[in-house]
């Protein structure tokens, strides 16, 4: 495989899945973590690697080092891999994901902002997730009977029990306290403010189709999707919170033996759900109508993610990162055509944020 965002949270799970399987790893991407990328070179043995700063290319022990986005690309149309792990956070893994199609290999994608951005233009059946949700809703769709709605469920983030008040004044590292799941900054902080889970509502909507689509609070984070089908049934989709279980899923074509153990639920006692309310999470505001015109999800992609920088800068709070994405996404109302727009949307957005 070609592992992309190899020293991150996906990245470090996907290579446990890779060792566990004897999957041979031929090309390992990754951001500045040199030391830890050094010992999957050694452990690994890669063809090439890639690195995302020039200047820390002496540190790399390796022959065939590439840099920066041209190099992932150079590395996908290199490899003779047939798969790819797009694990790289934000609108960077758009390209990597548009390239490896583009070279007929499969994708087990993390990268969820390639499919909120540029959904409508990427061909999803070659694309497995790795998300926890809709791994459980693929899995539950197994079951092929009519069905009326597919549910995901969220966490609530860091601030889910905060007086709503004092949401104005969480900093950076309140925001990073996530209750269930240990992750990257990025989708920790989306996770927060509820951002993530209207991406994975765009995201399911792309991978599975039209369709009705929903999210609820589960507090546990051990039911991960929920189907209701059409004869009154509703299934749901139970595991421990690890990524583990979707990563193999998404990179073995059958999974037989046991990844996690299952969930106890008489050690459980009992489960809490909650609506996500827009009082709390104010980008829930227009879960319906970016449903209805899901194109617009590279708006709310670019804002997030500039806003997202000033946050991390301290330039504004946490709560304006919801207002300015909500003030972006009324700004930029036309859906673009083709990934050419997309790109240019992606520009215009970031630069509407930074004057704010
Ligand atoms: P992370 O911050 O822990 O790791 C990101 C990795 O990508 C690191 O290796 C980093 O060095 C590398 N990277 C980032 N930008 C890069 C660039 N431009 N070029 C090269 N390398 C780059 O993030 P993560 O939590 O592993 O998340 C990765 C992606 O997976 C995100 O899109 C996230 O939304 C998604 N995801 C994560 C989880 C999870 O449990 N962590 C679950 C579902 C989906
Ligand atoms: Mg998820």
């Amino acid at each position: 495989m070609i592992l992309l965002g190899s020293t991150g949270s996906i990245g470090v799970n996907a290579l446990h899945i890779a060792t566990r399987f004897h999957l041979h790893v031929d090309v390992l991407a990754a951001g500045r973590n040199i030391a830890l990328l050094n010992k999957q070179i050694q452990q690994y043995q890669p063809r090439m690697v890639v690195i995302s700063h020039e200047e820390d290319r002496h540190k790399v022990v390796h022959a065939d080092v590439l840099v920066g986005e041209a190099g992932i690309l150079e590395a996908i149309e290199r490899s003779d891999a047939k798969q790819v792990v797009n694990a790289i956070v934000g609108f960077a893994g758009l390209k990597p994901t548009l390239h490896a199609l583009a070279c007929g290999k499969t994708i087990a994608l993390a990268n969820k902002e390639s499919l909120v951005a540029g959904g409508s233009f990427v061909d999803t059946s070659k694309i497995r997730p790795i998300d926890s949700e809709h791994f459980g809703l693929w899995y539950l769709l197994q079951a092929s009977r009519p069905l009326r709605k597919m549910t995901i469920t969220a966490s609530g983030g860091a601030f889910r029990n905060w007086p709503i008040e004092r949401l104005q004044h969480a900093s950076l590292r309140d925001a990073l306290k996530h209750p269930n799941w240990s992750m990257g900054q990025k989708i920790t902080i989306d996770s927060a403010s509820m951002m993530n889970k209207l991406f994975e509502l765009l995201e399911a909507r792309w991978l599975f189709g039209v369709g009705e689509y929903d999210a609820i609070i589960e507090t546990r984070s051990l039911i991960h999707a929920l189907i209701d089908f059409q004869d009154g049934s509703t299934t749901a989709h139970f595991a421990h919170a690890s990524m583990q279980l979707p990563i193999a899923y998404a990179l073995c074509d059958r999974v037989d033996e046991t990844i996690l153990e299952p969930v106890d639920l008489v050690h459980v006692g009992s489960l809490e759900f909650r609506a996500i309310e827009t009082e709390r999470y104010p980008i829930w505001q227009i879960k319906e109508e970016i449903l209805k015109l899901p194109q617009l999800g590279v708006v709310v992609n670019a804002a997030n993610e500039a806003a997202i920088e000033k946050f991390v800068a301290k330039q504004i709070g946490f709560l304006e990162i919801s207002t300015q994405v909500l003030q972006a996404y009324a700004h930029f109302t036309t859906p673009p055509k083709n990934m050419d727009d997309v790109f240019l949307l992606d520009t215009e957005v970031r630069r509407y944020i930074a004057l704010l």
